[in-house]
């Protein structure tokens, strides 16, 4: 596996193995997070959702969702 230098945790990592989401934020996040912070983030979300009851196929909530993804992980 690649390594890169993730932008949250700012370390040379392995990277993720498969971009996470099928659009360009996906690309992002293949690109600048490492595999451990992806997965920091995914446990954030559900904590996220469940506070918020959020649903992910409501569009206000995904972009919500999206903008603290952006946040947490540091993409730019
Ligand atoms: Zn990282």
């Amino acid at each position: 596996m690649a390594e890169l230098l993730c932008s949250k945790c700012n370390q040379k990592k392995p990277g993720l193995s498969e971009t996470p989401l099928p659009n360009e934020l996906g690309e992002k996040v293949r690109n600048q997070s490492c595999e451990s912070c992806w997965q920091e983030w995914v446990a954030q979300q559900l904590m996220i959702m469940n506070e918020y009851r959020l649903d992910p196929m409501n569009d206000d909530h995904s972009l919500f969702l999206d903008k603290e993804m952006i946040k947490f992980l540091n993409l730019k």
